[in-house]
């Protein structure tokens, strides 16, 4: 665990679920805004230690905090309000510690800085466009079950069409459409980094037309299959991989269950980082490395430790994936490589073809 994740992490606190999103809300924490010489004393630390832009930045904002709630005669009720003005999604607060301050250095707390302060005021989001299904797959709310329409980012909504377009490509010819999406929210202002913008999309499960009736092909409820047993579960997590597997080669930012218990009943996508183009492997990301790990487990057989960190043992393991579906050479070779592993992970999670 990175130590600056772990202090960064006691400034956050399981928050309120989200009626309208069904995300849960990250809060900062009471006590310590009840504390304000403690926060603006600790990223005055993280400043001192770092020197960089970003923590000056944060700095101000934990100034501008202290403040606020110093200026007041703070109540146990006025420090839950100011919280409630700073919250984040939690998508994106995991997103920030995890991806920018493990993989890309210091600039994530910036990062929590700038959400936690357009978080007060409608966010700025760029134009979104509101669609009702992706590549005529239409899409569905999870919370009531409801065809709706969401808004999306362009370049974002194009990749996910690329994306669909994927999926009904490699999963077995009996998935036939009409094809149903379910998701927990695209666009919404919470001080996400990708749902503010339109840019992530929470998959919670997946409809295909099989012998004619819609049917469960694809469920991200890992929050409710966990507990099944035998064949079912089986079954269930090899499609769960499966279609993680067309997400990873589409999408860096794939979160699944392993990756925290907020993402137990969905998986986030979404294209902050690849942009236009597919993904790569990063051996530094835990992420990525613990869905290939599920993956050689629960789709390719492999009794690989599921433990985030790229070894020997999980590299000879997906090294083999690799060479059944077709390829030579090791996982960290080259793209190819990754997008062989993810197109062939696809296609053997759900059925359409084995290796
Ligand atoms: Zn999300």
């Amino acid at each position: 665990m990175n130590p600056y994740q772990t202090t960064l992490d006691r400034f956050l606190r399981p928050g309120i679920p989200c009626s309208t999103s069904g995300h849960r809300l990250k809060t900062l924490d009471v006590h310590l805004l009840m504390r304000p010489w403690l926060v603006a004393a600790s990223f005055r630390a993280y400043s001192f230690a770092f020197g960089c832009k970003q923590f000056r930045m944060i700095r101000a904002f934990a100034t501008k905090v202290s403040h606020k709630v110093s200026t007041r005669s703070v109540s146990p009720r006025m420090g839950y309000l100011v919280s409630q003005s700073i919250e984040t999604e939690s998508d994106n607060s995991r997103t920030v510690t995890r991806r920018n301050l493990m993989e890309s250095g210091v600039a994530g707390v910036g990062a929590i800085a700038l959400s936690a302060l357009t978080a007060t005021s409608a966010a700025a989001h760029g134009t979104l466009a509101s669609h009702t299904e992706i590549d005529n797959d239409n899409t569905y709310y999870e919370i009531g079950g409801a065809a709706s329409a969401f808004s999306y980012n362009a370049g974002f909504y194009s990749r996910l069409e690329t994306w669909a377009q994927f999926f009904y490509n490699n999963t077995p010819g009996t998935w036939l459409k009409p094809i149903r999406l379910w998701t927990y929210g695209v666009h919404v202002d919470k001080g996400s980094a990708s749902h503010d913008y339109g840019r992530g999309f929470d998959l919670s499960r997946i409809y295909a037309t099989v012998g004619g009736a819609l049917t469960l092909v694809s469920y991200q409820r890992y929050d409710i299959w966990r507990t099944y047993t035998g064949n079912q579960l089986t079954t269930y997590r090899r499609w769960y991989w499966g279609t993680a597997a067309s997400a990873c080669y589409h999408f860096q930012y794939v979160l699944h269950y392993l990756y925290n218990t907020d993402h137990w009943n969905h998986i986030h996508i979404d294209n902050l980082v690849s942009g236009t183009g597919n993904s790569t492997f990063n051996t530094t990301s835990t992420t990525q490395v613990k869905f290939v790990q599920a993956s050689l487990n629960y789709v390719w057989g492999y009794p690989v430790t599921i433990d985030g960190v790229w070894g020997s043992q999980t590299s000879s393991y997906a090294s083999q994936a690799i060479a059944r579906g077709g390829g030579s050479g090791s996982l960290t070779a080259s793209q190819t490589n990754w997008l062989l592993f993810c197109r062939t992970t696809t296609r053997y999670g759900t059925g359409a073809q084995a290796y």
